[in-house]
């Protein structure tokens, strides 16, 4: 790389951190940071590794950075291709390449959940991190960071990829997550030192498609903050207050988080929207027929 190419990129990590200060970010923050850098038009090589230079400018040696570093399931009759992408501490995340960058970094910390493994770097990366295995949910690391008083950010992705973690921690707290023909059905292998075990999800976080829909209820309560990061789309919350928010919707109506999709399996499968799930069957003929349509077009 050129010097001219490095001062480049210092300029716009600068900017990058500017933006992010901007939308609320502050030195020592502990936050969950979920993106999509190819939404951001700033003019750097690598857009993922600027985004986090950036955020570790502005939170600084003594914040935490968190991400999700998810990885495949299958259904229980997909276990030849489960057995070829297993799970383990090096596994590469399905989520992007933050949560990589994060990985491939020999500070972090990765937690042992086979499906959905959280990585954070920084002082309270071991306490986010402890006790997320294949016997606690999901998304138990949600309840670390809203005791940490930690933030929440989308950079990028608040429309492509909506809505905040806390969501799903919310469904896990209201016993939601698990009230699905899914449970159980679903698996991925767990490499261990010489064989592999299987792990059966139990509660299923499902589609998050629909999440985007708190988002008037979060401005509305005037916990959230909106603005742009590296030319993207770009929020920003404290978590515990949009779990607040999330819960007093979702205690009201548990449907509230579902996305407008009548065939999408995940919402449809719910045991606990009959009205859902007879929208979601009715809707199978026709989702079949339009497979059939496109195979002749
Ligand atoms: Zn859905």
């Amino acid at each position: 790389m050129t010097l001219q190419a490095k001062t480049d990129d210092e300029g716009a990590i600068l900017n990058i951190a500017a933006d992010l200060v901007k939308l609320g970010l502050r030195r020592d923050d502990t936050v969950l940071v979920r993106c999509a850098t190819k939404s951001m038009t700033v003019q750097v090589a690598n857009r993922p590794g600027a985004l986090l230079d950036g955020i570790r400018r502005v939170i600084g040696p003594g914040g935490t950075i968190v991400a999700l570093a998810f990885t495949d399931d299958f259904y229980f009759w997909q276990r030849k291709r489960a057995l070829q992408s297993p799970f383990h501490a090096k596994a590469p995340a399905g989520t992007g390449a933050l949560p990589q960058m994060l990985l491939d970094n020999p500070l972090s910390i990765r937690s042992l959940h086979p499906t959905n493994s959280f990585v954070a770097l920084g002082p309270n990366a071991r306490l986010i991190v402890e006790g997320h295995n294949e016997k606690s949910t999901s998304f138990y690391p949600i309840e670390k960071l809203m005791q940490l008083g930690g933030k929440l950010a989308l950079i990028g992705c608040v429309e492509s990829s909506p809505g905040f973690s806390t969501v799903h921690r919310v469904q896990e707290d209201l016993g939601l997550a698990d009230r699905t023909l899914l449970s159980g059905l679903r698996l991925c292998a767990v490499r261990q030192e010489k064989s592999y075990r299987w792990f059966f999800r139990r509660d299923i976080p499902g589609c998050s498609a629909g999440f985007g829909k708190f988002y008037s209820e979060y401005e509305q309560e005037g916990i959230l903050s909106r603005g742009s990061v590296g030319g993207a789309l770009s929020m920003l919350a404290d978590a515990a207050a949009a779990y607040r928010v999330e819960r007093r919707i979702l205690e009201k109506d548990p449907t509230a988080a579902f996305c407008d999709d009548p065939s999408c399996t995940s919402c449809g499968m719910r045991t606990y929207s009959p009205n859902r799930m007879r929208r979601f069957f009715l809707s199978l003929p026709k989702k079949a027929a339009n497979r059939v349509a496109a195979k002749f077009r």
